[in-house]
């Protein structure tokens, strides 16, 4: 089975690692494939403003040199560590309020989409670029504040442009996910080097993004495993 990890952040935002660290923390410790998904933060917040202050999200116009840095890496992943580095964006929709906030991965993403825009528009962009969408930390995390619940307190509105949830995100499990039968990934959520221990998803597919892509939306052949190296 492949493993992978589909939730990792690099300087790009705010993670503490430099793009080509991270491939080569994940490529040494065999992985088979990752996506790198740093934030494109709303900026019509007053959390999300901060973050355009600090430089903590990707913007239309670093959006297309972040995705030749992300592509020129995957290149060398592949022929140094046979891993694939797929393009995405966790788009972040930061609010005070837990019911308004939510996180969505866009999985091998071709284009800038804007994170202010309404949910609707921005799952049919993504469908648009055929790119993956997942629910990132859905649910109560343990000791977190700000909460990220819109997706899942909305589910039934939007469960259906949603190729997967994240069942586990570092240290965290969503019960709640196995409990409605959601088809699932989980990630480390990758801020610094000891998130490499955490939970991971497996799939039963051949090594392409085609593959891999096609394999979490049927959600057949797919596994999670807490590595810890
Ligand atoms: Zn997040
Ligand atoms: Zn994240």
């Amino acid at each position: 089975m492949l493993l992978c990890d589909f939730h990792i952040h690099t300087k790009y935002s705010d993670g503490s690692v430099e793009l080509r660290k991270v491939v080569d923390i994940f490529g040494q410790a065999g992985f088979d494939a990752i996506a790198i998904t740093d934030h494109a933060v709303n900026g019509d917040s007053l959390i999300g403003k901060i973050a355009y202050k600090f430089r903590f999200t990707i913007t239309e116009n670093n959006f297309n040199e972040y995705l030749e840095n992300i592509n020129f890496e995957a290149e060398r992943a592949w022929n140094k560590y046979e891993m694939l580095v797929i393009p995405g964006v966790e788009i972040s929709k930061n609010y005070l309020s837990s019911d308004k906030s939510a996180h969505i991965l866009i999985l091998d993403i071709k284009e800038f989409i804007p994170p202010c825009e309404s949910y609707e528009s921005i799952f049919l962009q993504a469908k648009k670029q055929q790119a993956i969408v997942v629910a990132c930390h859905p649910h109560h995390i343990k000791g977190e504040i700000r909460n990220t619940l819109y997706l899942w307190n909305n589910r039934n509105k939007y469960g259906k442009y949603i190729d997967a949830w994240e069942i586990a995100n570092r240290d965290d499990v969503f019960n709640v996910v196995s409990l409605k039968k959601y088809p699932y990934i989980a990630n480390s959520d990758f801020h610094k080097p000891r998130h490499l221990y955490s939970w991971k998803t497996l799939l039963n597919c051949e090594k392409n993004i085609v593959s891999i892509k096609k394999c979490i939306r049927h959600n057949k052949g797919v596994a999670i495993t807490l590595f810890r190296g």
